[in-house]
């Protein structure tokens, strides 16, 4: 076997495995499977294993730098077999605001909207594209607005403010739980957090939550949107957590 073979098949038994977790952990909550959503977490890998998910049916990829992003888009647009236009990016990191507007103009969906400034750059960069972003609101569970996410009392007036502009498709919320917490906690309480926005903005119902380590719990907890790296694609140098 060549090494990209000996990759492509590491990577379906790696995908297998998460696909069959996901499945189980639906039927234990009582869900159906077509509500969860993986997305594979491609941060730090190359194009090639990008193509290689594709081969095996993954759709929905996340990146956290846009730049990076871009970059394995080109390269899979230029490579031969490759249906590059079937993919579709999630920009799941810190969004700078001077880079919301291309943002914007380049990615399919949005995780990590955290504050009003930014509203207006992604909505302007996400002009006469064919169609809306979606775009979710990341809750910050611990207060620590370093680390990116809006306060909950913050969510619902982000709310409103996407839904003044029909460039944005608000889909709901999403969070990472804090190093060192509780995850089903955490995902307990963004659960209610999405209930409250639901009240104002009814179709704002996807979750997007959970990771390698703790997509059981988050579907538990209602996750419409697990994103997945480690599980599916290996350790990433420490630095890129
Ligand atoms: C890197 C990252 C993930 C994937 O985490 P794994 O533990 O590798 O599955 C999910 N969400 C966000 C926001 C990330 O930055």
């Amino acid at each position: 076997m060549s090494q990209g073979d000996e990759r492509q098949s590491e990577i379906a038994t790696a995908l297998a495995d998460v696909r069959r977790r996901i499945a189980r952990a639906c039927e234990a909550a009582g869900r159906d499977r077509s509500d969860v959503t993986m997305i594979a977490v491609t941060k730090t890998y190359p194009a090639e294993d990008v193509a290689a998910l594709l081969r095996l049916g993954v759709l929905d990829v996340g990146e956290s730098k846009q730049q990076q992003a871009q970059a394995k888009r080109a390269e899979l647009e230029s490579s031969a077999g490759v249906d590059a236009a079937a993919l579709r990016w999630h920009l799941i990191g810190r969004l700078q605001s001077n880079k919301a507007r291309s943002v914007g103009g380049f990615a399919d969906a949005v995780h990590s909207l955290d504050r009003a400034k930014l509203v207006r750059p992604l909505a302007d960069g996400a002009a006469g594209r064919p169609r809306a972003l979606d775009v979710f609101i990341q809750v910050s569970l611990d207060g620590d607005p370093e680390r990116g996410g809006a306060v909950p009392q913050e969510v619902v007036p982000l709310a409103d403010a996407v839904g003044q502009r029909s460039e944005l498709n608000l889909r709901g919320v999403m969070a990472v739980p804090p190093i060192g917490s509780d995850p089903a906690a955490c995902f307990a309480r963004l659960a209610e957090i999405s209930t409250r926005l639901q009240a104002d903005h009814p179709q704002a119902s996807a979750v997007s939550a959970g990771m390698s380590a703790d997509l059981e719990q988050a579907i538990a907890h209602g996750s419409t949107h697990v994103r997945v790296g480690t599980a599916l694609l290996g350790r990433r140098p420490p630095a890129f957590g």
